[in-house]
């Protein structure tokens, strides 16, 4: 493929741009938030993809808070969305921005419709604009109020403005066409009052302008090349256009795309909130969710997240993904990177009967095959160890290899072990082994070349830090979440069992000094990151990703 064959329709619109210098050989983008919540990995996607265009282009982009719902908004939000935004590697420089910031320019424009006789100040009920608006079958019908005189309207609008009106008393429209076969044409309501205060101008306004009228003008203010946005704007392209041209100002072009839907998970704001208002989870960072917040704690990386949106690009009809593909591309990222540790999540004690008491040896072990500049450590081995309870079978089937009475298997870096005698308690379950070491095998290998098949990871019960783990599965049942009952919502596919907590765990020691934010790889068992909660000498880890994809297992077991 040529270096810059465009890689999707955006890219070949925005190349076809600078070939023919539409925009005098710019490319500057933005993105458009409203504080309303955690960013999530939707808008890791928009974002990856306007200010990947404009990197690409060496062209500029901005962060422009599209703060005009005060009722919902708040600066925590403002924050989450910077910092995932940062995380993620782009940085807006100075070029952030508010819509805010333009609310008196917008009621410039807003009088000068006035003016121009193609805005009128409506004082239908939100109801009965909903039936005056008429259906895609039926066309919509004019309000009693839309041929107002020019005076009356800069009059009332000026009153609306003084907070002389009660919230839903008055609106001011566009005046287009009730006709339209396009319904976001049939007269949209450009500001409306609301008593609010608002987190950046406070009482100042008790008017605010609608998205619609805000984003066009923003836009144009802000001299955007390209606003990329989602599908569902398709409809209103024809009022964005419509706006800039009857006000004859600088005009960029609205391009949509399919947004991003993800299997087992939902991204929409609403539901996030409504998740964690209602202690679904344990907040907006709780491991499980898929904001950028909840993901950097559990592990994920934002190469990976970057890389996942590489992967599966940008298209113009809406398309479910797989999250075992996300996965699949964390796993990549993380087998490079993360450095390895033997950690034993459900400890089965071990005593090397012929091993001497009080002695301990520090074994050699690669931090990462992967990355030979990660080098080596030294991790202690002594009498008594730790190996995982799904390692031992008094009685193991055909094909385990692992543990048993009387078989001998490899201690990863260590020794040559065999089980020798099995302590139970009263229950009947086995809570001791009894093993011997063959000291000639030190390293892991046998010098007269006999083999065993099985090499289990083992931590020194005297040296071992003792670790809670988060086991996290899937937050949904279904792959489509939404996919409830009669009656139900997404609520009810939740999955009970989406997360484990598993304590008494036993790692390796050099895991004592790192700090939250550590990730590793626990040698067979998968990835993970130490969380905020973890306290001196006590570390918490969340599992980022099994190494392989169980879940992909289970479910063609059970299909
Ligand atoms: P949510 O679904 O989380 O409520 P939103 O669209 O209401 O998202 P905004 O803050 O308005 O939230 O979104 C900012 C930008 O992110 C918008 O341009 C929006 O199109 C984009 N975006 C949000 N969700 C997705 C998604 N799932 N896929 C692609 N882009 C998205
Ligand atoms: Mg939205």
């Amino acid at each position: 493929m040529a270096e810059n064959t465009p890689s999707d329709f955006i890219r070949a619109i925005v190349a076809e741009d600078m070939r023919t210098n539409k925009y005098g050989g710019r490319v500057h983008t933005r993105f458009p938030p409203e504080p309303n919540g955690y960013p999530q990995l939707g808008h890791a996607k928009s974002i990856c993809l306007n200010y990947g265009i404009a990197e690409e282009h060496g062209g500029k982009y901005n962060l422009r808070f599209d703060d005009t719902n005060p009722t919902r908004e708040s600066t925590e939000y403002v924050d989450a969305i910077k910092e995932g935004i940062r995380w993620l590697g782009f940085d807006w420089e100075d070029r952030e921005f508010y819509a805010s910031d333009y609310f008196d320019q917008l009621y410039e424009h807003a009088e000068q419709l006035i003016q121009m006789g193609k805005a009128y100040v409506d004082d239908l009920s939100a109801e009965e604009i909903r039936e005056y608006r008429g259906t895609l079958t039926e066309p919509g019908r004019n309000s009693p109020f839309r041929d107002r005189s020019v005076e009356e309207n800069l009059d009332l609008f000026r009153r609306m403005r003084a907070g002389e009106f009660d919230e839903g008393s008055r609106v001011l429209r566009a005046r287009i066409d009730m006709a339209s076969p396009n319904i976001v044409m049939r007269d949209p309501v450009l500001y409306r009052i609301l008593k609010a205060s608002h987190h950046r101008t406070g009482d100042k306004w008790v008017i605010y302008p609608l998205y619609d009228f805000t984003h066009c003008i923003s836009d144009s203010i802000e001299g955007i090349t390209h606003s990329i946005c989602t599908l569902e704007f398709e409809n209103n392209r024809a009022l964005y256009d419509w706006i800039l041209d009857t006000l004859d100002l600088y005009h960029p072009q609205q391009i949509e795309f399919a947004w991003l839907k993800l299997s087992y998970t939902i991204l929409g704001k609403r539901y996030l909130r409504r998740l964690v208002s209602e202690g679904h989870v344990a907040g907006w960072d709780d491991p499980r969710l898929p904001t950028l917040q909840a993901l950097r704690r559990r592990g994920y990386t934002p190469q990976a997240i970057r890389a996942f949106m590489d992967g599966i690009g940008v298209s113009k009809s809406n398309s479910v993904v797989d999250l075992g593909l996300l996965e699949h591309y964390l796993r990549q990222d993380l087998n490079q990177r993360a450095p390895r540790v033997m950690g034993v999540l459900r400890p089965l004690k071990v005593v090397i009967d012929n091993y001497p008491e009080g002695q301990v040896e520090w074994m050699e072990a690669v931090n990462n095959p992967e990355d030979p500049a990660a080098g080596k450590r030294q991790v202690p081995f002594s009498r008594v160890l730790y190996i995982e309870q799904e390692d031992f079978r008094e009685d193991p089937p055909r094909k385990f290899f692992r543990l048993a009475p009387g078989r001998e298997v490899r201690l990863r870096y260590a020794y040559f072990v065999t089980c020798t005698d099995v302590v139970k308690n009263d229950q009947g379950e086995v809570v001791e082994l009894h093993c011997t070491y063959d000291p000639a095998t030190r390293g892991g290998d046998a010098p007269d070349g006999r083999k065993v098949k099985a090499t289990l990871h083992w931590v020194s019960a005297e040296h071992a830090v003792d670790a809670e783990v988060r086991m996290y599965d899937r937050l949904f049942l279904k792959e489509d979440p939404f996919d409830a009952p009669e009656g139900q919502d997404f609520i009810a596919n939740l999955n009970p069992d989406s997360l484990e907590v598993l304590t008494g765990c036993k790692v390796e020691p050099s895991v004592a000094d790192k700090a939250a934010g550590y990730s590793c790889q626990f040698e067979r068992q998968g990835y993970f990151c130490m969380d905020p909660d973890s306290t001196e000498g006590h570390p918490v880890f969340n599992l980022t990703v099994a190494l392989r994809d169980t879940w992909a297992r289970i479910q063609s077991r059970r299909g």
